[in-house]
């Protein structure tokens, strides 16, 4: 039987139309709306949705909602707005998204481990200088999160032959990597990373994290990337220690504020490389494929995907 899904998002309508047609396209036995397109009887009959940035007040006009899937990865934005809600939010887990996000790892790592914003700001004083090349297992890089993404991205950097640690909150063996758990354990880490690569939610407890003292536990020359969210890093501390030579250079995706406002120190500090959070985009196809998979096991067993954990916010 043919259901109507809504479709709910704040983004521009462009992307919104790419979205329908990849989704619908996904779902061809369904229909893929947008909620204006739904009469109160659709909306009634409603107990699932595909969400991307939705507006809570479209979601409260569907009262008999049991889930949401989630186009993104990060749903901290909807985990803030919706505190009470009692549906379940699903949020994208896509291979294919962890295997792009370990490709921007592994690419921005070698950026710093062969030392290229070294080496450009050499030529541009026609300075021609050597500088000693570590071996990457001479190199540890630190991971702080080994979840969907960071699993992925440590496996390609241990195929690297790099050193590589991960820190998470549940204690959970991964192969080739040194894991550490708890204040203690990121402080540990810290201490011996030399590229430290934030691959963390944005939670009550992950905001701020990144903040002075951590910062200054990472050794002299210690280089940081920052695929996440941008409140996990306190901005300041970070210009602080780059301003001091503490750290070497940071590779930044994401910011507090996107777009990255004009006045930013980041856009014209020597020491840090603004990317506009490209690490790793919602593939539509793929993400669609795997919107699609869930909802029609729901449709047809009533089985919800596991859903994000309102008391750890991810
Ligand atoms: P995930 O599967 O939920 O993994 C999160 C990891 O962080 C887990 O290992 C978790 O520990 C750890 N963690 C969470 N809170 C912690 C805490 N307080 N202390 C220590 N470890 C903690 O998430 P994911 O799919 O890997 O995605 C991670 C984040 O990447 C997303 O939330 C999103 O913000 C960001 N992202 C960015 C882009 C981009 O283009 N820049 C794209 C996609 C996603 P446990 O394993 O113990 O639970």
């Amino acid at each position: 039987m043919s259901t109507i899904i809504a479709f709910i998002s704040r983004i521009d309508d462009d992307d919104q139309r790419k979205w329908l047609r990849a989704l619908q396209d996904a779902l061809p036995a369904h229909r893929i709306v947008t909620i204006d397109e739904m009469s109160d009887d659709d909306k009634h009959r409603a107990e699932v949705a595909i969400v991307a940035n939705p507006d809570p007040l479209d979601l409260s006009r569907l009262p008999n909602l049991k889930w949401v899937q989630s186009l993104w990865a990060g749903v901290e934005r909807m985990v803030g707005e919706l505190p009470d809600t009692t549906f379940s939010i699903v949020r994208m887990t896509d291979p294919q998204m962890a295997a792009t996000m370990a490709e921007a790892v592994l690419a921005w790592t070698l950026y710093l481990h062969r030392d290229m914003p070294l080496y450009h700001s050499q030529q541009n004083q026609k300075l021609w200088r050597q500088h000693d090349v570590p071996l990457p297992g001479e190199r540890t890089v630190g991971l702080l999160g080994l979840g969907h993404l960071g699993q992925r991205a440590a496996a390609k950097l241990v195929g690297q032959d790099f050193h590589v640690c991960g820190w998470r909150r549940s204690a959970c063996h991964v192969d080739g990597v040194q894991t550490f758990y708890g204040d203690g354990g990121l402080d540990e880490m810290l201490a011996q990373t030399d590229i430290l690569i934030c691959l963390l939610p944005l939670t009550d407890q992950t905001r701020g994290l990144l903040n002075a003292k951590r910062l200054a536990m990472l050794p002299q020359g210690a280089a940081l990337i920052n695929f996440a969210r941008g409140p996990i890093i306190d901005d300041s501390a970070l210009i602080e220690s780059l301003n001091n030579g503490h750290l070497r250079h940071a590779v930044l995706d994401v910011f507090t504020t996107e777009p990255l406002p004009a006045q930013s120190p980041y856009w014209d500090h020597p020491n840090v490389t603004v990317l506009p959070h490209i690490s790793a985009p919602t593939n539509r196809t793929t993400a669609s494929a795997i919107a699609a998979d869930n909802i029609e096991t729901f449709l047809k067993t009533g089985s919800i995907p596991a859903g994000v954990d309102r008391e750890t916010g991810y």
